[in-house]
């Protein structure tokens, strides 16, 4: 298996760089982590840098209905084909910052999703080798307003408000995304927890569905759905997304 990186981007003395993330810091990176990067300069320690969302994607490319346990707690049918939907990469925030509850909005519900994120631009890609366009995996959660979603009939406002797009920590290069714990906790209690086992249709499946529509740039992101157990969000919670081997996304809820 291949050496993993935890790809990070952080606010250090007014400006936004790549780095990599280990145990006594992050290192700065010269360079893209798309397009060619190098080692610049000593650890940071945590404590003195701010991350941010790890990538600034062009669009976001999410999938419904993707777990079956979910798909049972919907009263939906095994879809045939993927259902995607697009956020747009202006809702996008980091580990850390607030998710704003719209006034437009009466229910509002945490999804916890495993996002990958897309390494080069690729279209019309078979699956068999879609994980080669891939740079890494990370959290997403796929923040919606529920009464929207229905009111509305079709997703766009529900799932695009600012803020409803917490992405990060790290992109987590060279882990294998068959089979990965994917949980959300609210208030410290756990309300979501699955495995990318239970996709309906595979992270390669998806790539290569989603690269036969739309090409797909450095730094898309591809979020493959949410377990059963979703639920609402108020001002005041916390909320954290776990993906098993990646890493661990809280953000708190405010009005
Ligand atoms: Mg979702």
């Amino acid at each position: 298996m291949a050496e993993q990186k935890r790809f990070v981007r952080f606010l250090h003395d007014g400006r936004w760089r790549y780095g990599l993330l280990a145990q006594k810091g992050v290192t700065p990176l010269k360079g893209s982590i798309f397009s060619g990067w190098e080692r610049s300069g000593r650890p940071l320690p945590l404590a003195r840098v701010r991350l941010g969302p790890p990538c600034r994607p062009g669009k976001i490319v999410a999938v419904g209905v993707n777990y079956r346990g979910h798909a049972r707690e919907m009263g939906h049918d095994l879809p045939e084909d993927p259902k995607i939907f697009l956020k747009p990469g202006t809702a996008v925030i980091g580990p850390g910052e607030d998710i704003r509850y719209p006034s437009m909005a009466s229910r509002v519900d945490y999804e916890a999703e495993l996002a990958v994120v897309v390494g080069r631009r690729c279209r019309n890609v078979p699956k068999e080798e879609a994980m080669d366009h891939i740079l890494g995996c990370t959290c997403f959660n796929d923040v919606t307003a529920r009464d929207l979603q229905k009111k509305d009939g079709q997703w766009a406002r529900a799932k695009s408000f600012d803020t409803f797009a917490p992405l990060g920590p790290a992109i987590v290069t060279g882990i294998d995304p068959s089979d990965l714990v994917v949980e959300s906790w609210l208030n410290g209690r756990r309300k979501q927890s699955s495995s990318t086992a239970d996709l309906i249709f595979s992270v390669p499946e998806l790539v290569s569905f989603i690269s036969r529509v739309m090409t797909l740039l450095p730094g898309d992101v591809i979020a493959t759905g949410t377990p059963a157990g979703i639920g609402p969000m108020v001002p005041g919670d916390r909320i954290e997304v776990r993906v098993g081997g990646v890493g661990s996304l809280l953000n708190r809820v405010v009005r």
